[in-house]
């Protein structure tokens, strides 16, 4: 046991910790030393990405699981690794190309890729290194890349046999287009957001019928020069005669028909509807049942192309202002409304997004989604918390087709060929020379790259080596737990369930642990633009890894939301510094001859009542922990060791302590530290799971664990033997009791505002006889523990006065103020309480009653003065109650 330093500096500890954990490969797993395997695949964060809370917190909690299931002997992989993330990385080399005045055109497709794979060597690990710094115990020998050769052989395998198997194809479909990354997205990567727009009801004139027009409404009037048709439900008698007229098309002339399709809502804005088949999915479905032709009036980038006629060139929303003007001038608008509706936005870089004709690949989804429904029906597959299973369910039930091509160079180039010459296509795995058809070179590639999801949803079996079968797949797949944000349920967990059982004909894992996002303490999300960040790398800096850690699981209530203000923090500091502060006092305690820790001899028949009660108590606590696990309570698992290690060791076992370890009983003395360094050795291994750090460190500076060896392979503690269990019973029975008793003098003492300084003496009632002898055992150290002048233990005790009491169930507690004290004055002292108390609970009714404060002012406000009011109440009955008791004393 070498002497802890006074203070505790997590700073060196927890570099030097990691470093140690790593040269001596604690994290690695081997599937050859068999056992039972637990295994773990990260969400593997962008490359481009940096730690933020949401990071820290989920990686936090999957950390706690692998240290915890490692401690219980299980084989543990927690696999790590990062994504390509497509468009996002892509973006961040050209911003970089940017600044030095070039494009990706200009390097051109080869040299633009080597850019970004320059990029990736240089940036790409820098959130790998801050998990590090965060203790994440990840096998970082498997570290894998979504675009790394295996991983990039595993995408190839899987387009291929879904292409052979009729599962992917290639058509002209309306998709969501973002014309700043200029590139189609799929329906998950377009997000929803309410916005205030406006609705135009427009005019388009009736061929040969002047004065007539057919009313329409769009929330995107510039797309009317792409329409090729307006179209009226066929029920609609107001239009009945309208069907098989011509319209003319403003400003650009063209005459388009009035058709009649059931699809048309007649309730909805006029009846009439304009068909845009090229730019709104239902228009195209529209266009495809009546044949009409497509027209796209935009480019890539967003901008009016040469179909827009005058508007060539105009960005499409200069074009909307635009021809609102020259429409209104003609005489063609019928009003315009406020609006609110959803519009989608690029998820990498906010733009609108453009509804568009384009062809793309897209895989069926509905034949791959069946299994994925069964497995999560029938609990094979297990959402925590449930809630989510109806939200998944619900996405599969109604699934669509996944558009996986994306027009960028970033990615995993489609593997499929054409050749000019005879017009065959097909997939290849390898570099195809020629055509295996006819023979002819030139053949070319698709240009597009697969959606960077199409990577990462066969993470959990590609990252051990499939399509190969070997040693590591067999015995690490299927994995147990995944733990991810809700937010990517579809992106990525549901399609990672559907290739889990199309490529491996099993489940991809048995739990998804879905925890909650990370708010600011108003409940805002985190952002950089709202600048209400924490970053998790300051508060490591600040406090300590292990206070991270701890106080965001601490906060963390089962997959709700958590709300985060920095000196939240303090909770996992304070709560590290005073666990190092017992084990300090331990080692300032020594024995004439020293204790084996390694080997504690303990000796129950001599233990005292307090002494069974803490074994007992860190009992209950090694079980509530592993039960808190199991069931994904990690706030919970946070909180029992808190209760335990603060409270009932350091509050009250280690104040009893103190009074043998003072002594002189070496005996006594001996068996009281020998109980000690049981229960810490327990807590910290309980606690090693949540403050890796910390533990590791004390594991060895109370010398628990030699050289060489490390806390991450102690044995998490299993529970208590029976029989000693049930001689412990009747004695945690009579300490919590006495723990009971001790407060409500403690209170008797706070009532009356006694100052710590000063001695009251105590008389002690037990309510049952059979309890007098232990108090009386107990007199030395309750009394301390109330600081008692002097304590008595009386079953015959009846005041001959009033005065100040409580009652416990293990008996009353008298407080005597002594005879010099002069009780008219404690009275009057306490009235004098009771009167200010009742002149704040006037003040505050007076504010509740109040309309305008309460409907006013911040819900959190009104909230408080709700509480306060009551805790008002409750002192003001309280002081009145204690007034009587010295009535006449
Ligand atoms: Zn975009
Ligand atoms: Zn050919």
């Amino acid at each position: 046991m070498s002497e802890l330093p006074k203070t505790y500096d997590p700073k060196a500890i927890e570099a030097m910790w990691y470093a140690w954990w790593l040269e001596h490969k604690c994290f690695h797993s081997d599937a050859g030393r068999g056992g039972e395997p637990y295994c773990i695949v990260i969400p593997p964060p962008n490359v481009t990405g940096i730690l933020h809370m949401g990071h820290a917190l989920n990686n936090t909690v999957q950390d706690v699981l692998a240290r915890w299931r490692r401690m219980q002997g299980r084989n543990v992989v927690w696999v790590p690794g990062t994504d390509h993330a497509g468009i996002a990385t892509q973006n961040v080399v050209e911003r970089q190309l940017k600044k030095e005045g070039k494009s990706r055109q200009d390097l051109g497709r080869e040299a633009f890729v080597a850019r970004v794979w320059q990029w990736k060597e240089q940036y790409g690990n820098t959130i790998i290194n801050q998990l590090k710094r965060l203790g994440a115990s990840c096998d970082w020998d498997r570290l894998r890349f979504t675009m790394d050769e295996g991983l990039s052989n595993a995408v190839k395998e899987v387009f291929i046999r879904l292409y052979e198997k009729g599962l992917i194809y290639r058509g002209k479909y309306i998709i969501n287009w973002c014309p700043r990354c200029q590139t189609a997205l799929s329906d998950e990567e377009s997000e929803h957001r309410e916005t205030h727009g406006k609705l135009y009801h427009l005019r388009y004139p009736v061929k040969g019928e002047p004065g007539r027009f057919v009313v329409v409404a769009t929330t995107r009037p510039e797309t009317f020069l792409g329409d090729t048709a307006v179209a009226v439900n066929p029920s609609d008698e107001r239009y009945k005669d309208l069907v098989g007229k011509t319209l003319v098309l403003p400003v650009l002339g063209r005459e388009i028909p009035v058709i009649a399709d059931d699809f048309v809502d007649p309730k909805f804005g006029t009846g009439c509807v304009k068909v845009t088949p090229a730019h709104d999915p239902n228009d195209f479905a529209m266009g495809r049942r009546h044949n009409l032709p497509s027209v796209n009036v935009m480019t890539d980038d967003g901008h009016m192309n040469e179909e827009a006629g005058p508007y060539q060139g105009l960005d499409r929303f200069a074009c909307r202002k635009k021809i609102l003007d020259d429409l209104e001038a003609a005489g063609l608008v019928e009003k315009v409304e406020d609006h609110r509706h959803a519009v989608g936005h690029c998820y990498r870089c906010h733009t609108v997004v453009e509804p568009r004709l384009s062809p793309q690949w897209f895989v069926r989804m509905k034949p791959l989604a069946e299994p994925g429904i069964a497995a999560v029906r029938d609990e094979r597959i297990r959402f925590v918390p449930d809630r989510w299973t109806k939200v998944y369910l619900e996405w599969m039930e109604n699934i669509r087709d996944w558009c996986i091509s994306r027009q960028i160079w970033w990615g995993h180039q489609i593997p499929v060929f054409y050749c000019d010459a005879c017009q065959h296509e097909w997939a290849d795995r390898g570099k195809p020379g020629a055509c295996p058809k006819c023979g002819a070179g030139g053949i070319r590639q698709d240009p597009d790259v697969l959606d960077t999801w199409f990577s990462s949803w066969l993470w959990p079996f590609s990252v051990f080596g499939w399509p190969e079968k070997g040693s590591d797949l067999s015995f690490y797949y299927p994995t147990n737990t995944l733990v991810t944000a809700s937010e990517i349920i579809f992106f990525w967990v549901a399609r990672m369930i559907m290739s889990g059982f199309e490529f491996m004909g099993d489940l991809p894992f048995s739990e998804v642990y879905i925890h909650g996002t990370v708010r600011d303490d108003v409940g805002r999300k985190m952002s950089k633009s709202l600048g209400n960040s924490i970053d998790p790398l300051t508060i490591i800096e600040h406090y300590s890894a292990d206070a991270l850690r701890y106080s965001l699981v601490a906060i963390t209530a089962t997959g709700q939301d958590v709300f985060l203000a920095t000196e939240k923090f303090e909770i996992g500091r304070n709560f590290g510094t005073k666990i190092w502060n017992a084990a300090r006092f331990m080692q300032m305690h020594q024995t004439a001859e020293p204790i084996d820790v390694k080997a504690l001899k303990l000796a129950p028949e001599r233990w005292s009542a307090d002494d069974w009660h803490i074994v007992a108590k860190a009992d209950d606590a090694a079980k509530a922990c592993a039960d808190c696990l199991e069931r994904f309570r990690f706030n919970d698992y946070a909180m029992v060791l808190y209760e335990f290690v603060w409270h009932e060791f350091c509050d009250w076992y280690v104040e009893y302590a103190k009074d043998v370890l003072y002594g002189s009983d070496e005996p006594r003395r001996r068996e009281v530290l020998q109980i000690m360094h049981f229960v810490l050795g327990k807590s910290l291994r309980l606690l090693h799971p949540l403050m890796p750090f910390l533990t590791e460190e004390l594991w060895h500076g109370m010398g628990y664990g030699g050289d060489g060896e490390t806390i991450m392979r102690a044995e998490w503690p299993a529970a208590q033997d029976a029989t000693l269990r049930g001689l412990a019973d009747p004695h945690v029975e009579y300490v919590d009791r006495k723990h009971e008793l001790i407060r409500a003098g403690r209170q008797l003492r706070a009532d009356y505002e006694i100052p710590p300084g000063r001695k009251v003496d105590f008389v002690l009632k037990p309510a049952r006889a059979e309890d007098a002898d232990a108090l009386r055992r107990d007199a030395k150290i309750v009394g301390l523990l109330m600081k008692a002048e002097k304590l008595d233990v009386d079953p015959a005790f009846s005041p001959a006065q009033a005065m100040p009491s409580a009652l416990t169930p293990l008996g009353a507690v008298f407080m005597s103020l002594g005879g010099n004290v002069d009780m008219e004055a404690e009275r009057k002292k306490l009235m004098d309480q009771a009167a200010k108390s009742r002149e704040e609970l006037g003040r505050v009714e007076g504010m509740l009653a109040n309309e305008k404060f309460v409907q006013r002012a911040k819900p959190e406000l009104v909230d408080q003065h709700r509480t306060r009011r009551q805790e008002l109440l409750e002192k003001i009955a309280k002081l009145d109650a204690l007034v009587e008791s010295l009535k006449g004393a």
